[in-house]
């Protein structure tokens, strides 16, 4: 089962342009639907025609893209090829899609013609909606030092790979691999630009909820929403709620849809974490006027933890933080990083605590001491996922 869904097949648009199918040899099985989800960018290094005629026989990758037309060559779900894999850890499967884009990569910062970068835009954007690809980086655009054409360049080796969601380059991919593409592209300007046409104005934040499984300890921050909001309301409505009403909780699970939404988190396990944390919303510490959503700096020592104002405040003080867990220190996007810094100036993260938690399972033992904190938090996903009370599923 898949944490973090993917539509299996063929796209016919992104955006406003159409993708055609033109299927290649896919040799490689499945994607691995247990890793977060990754997408690779490449440069095809030659032209058009020549990468595409050499896709038609071998290292296909999920797409390819010029200035003038966007290509699916393998279905979603099938492993392309584009990447090496001599070495452990596995490269191909663990990507849910890997797009070649027709030109050449460079040393100095870049970026693709706009008609290019219009395209690879429109396609990251709708594989966040397909794949559950989130529109960040592992990694900050400004390159370490050279060389990067050597399979010890040290965005190889980071430990990312496998363990971070987001867009890589084929530059940060270990398994063998030894090409540099895209080199110093300015990814922050491609990622702004494809949420900005993934998204339109008054349409719900994030991609559309798709549920593909239980949530585990495994599942990953960074996804499409795994339920629609109203399942939220319904399950903290279902139980005591302390002093809020029926509006109340509404508001409150809609400023987690659009907070967490907003920088690529799913806003299920962030409400069923806050439901976790303040007993759905009963504990002394969630009443006004604390409004404390998970315990920020509560110790159980008298008087000890943090108040907001408003929800909205305390809200973004805790999608923030999880987002801290979340991606490593350094790596977000600018819409990221601003929450990040208005959550911690709430109360302060130690450095270790950093990027620890891609996945529910970082957060035992650190967010709470409890080493079952994650597989709480996922069985009160799971009971939201489900409705109603309990029983199994
Ligand atoms: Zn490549």
């Amino acid at each position: 089962m898949s944490a973090t869904p993917l539509q299996k097949g063929w796209l016919t648009k992104a955006g406003a342009f159409a993708v055609e199918k033109v299927e290649c040899p896919a040799p490689g099985g499945s994607v691995d639907l247990s890793k977060p989800p990754v997408g690779v960018l490449h440069t095809t290094e030659g032209s058009f025609d020549s990468a595409l005629g050499e896709f038609k026989v071998h290292h296909a990758p999920t797409f390819l893209v010029s200035s003038g037309r966007i290509l699916q060559l393998l279905p979603l779900g099938a492993s392309a090829a584009a990447l090496k894999h001599d070495v452990p850890p596995e490269s191909n499967r663990w990507a849910r899609a890997q797009i070649e884009v027709a030109g050449f990569s460079q040393e100095d910062p870049w970026q693709f013609d706009p008609a290019t970068l219009a395209r690879v835009a429109a396609l990251m954007g709708a594989l966040a909606r397909a794949a559950s690809i989130p529109l960040t980086r592992p990694f900050p655009d400004a390159m370490p030092p050279k060389p990067w054409a050597t399979t010890t360049f040290s965005r190889r080796t980071s430990g990312k790979w496998g363990t971070v969601a987001g867009w890589f380059g084929h530059v940060e991919v270990p398994s063998g691999n030894a090409h540099w593409d895209p080199g110093a592209l300015r990814w922050s300007e491609l990622l702004a630009r494809a949420k900005s046409v993934s998204g339109s104005p008054g349409a719900p934040v994030g991609p559309p909820p798709v549920d593909h499984g239980p949530v585990t300890p495994k599942s990953a921050f960074h996804a499409a929403p795994r339920v629609p909001a109203d399942k939220c309301v319904q399950f903290l409505l279902a139980r005591d709620h302390g002093e809020y009403h029926t509006g109340d909780i509404r508001a409150i699970v809609r400023h987690y849809y659009e907070t967490a939404g907003s920088v690529g988190l799913d806003p299920l396990l962030l409400v069923a974490q806050m439901s976790e944390e303040t007993e759905h919303l009963t504990s002394f510490w969630s009443q006004r006027p604390r409004c404390n959503p998970a315990g920020i700096g509560v110790t159980g020592k008298p008087g000890e933890g943090v108040s907001f104002r408003k929800w909205e405040i305390g809200i973004r003080a805790h999608v923030g933080r999880v987002l801290a867990y979340a991606i490593p220190a350094g790596s977000g996007s600018p819409r990221q990083a601003k929450l990040i810094a208005e959550a911690l100036s709430h109360r302060a993260l130690p450095p270790d605590r950093l990027g620890v938690a891609p996945t529910l399972a970082g957060l035992s033992g650190r967010w709470a001491k409890d080493p079952n904190y994650a597989a709480k938090i996922a069985a009160v996903a799971n009971q939201i996922r489900r409705g109603g009370t309990d029983g199994p599923g």
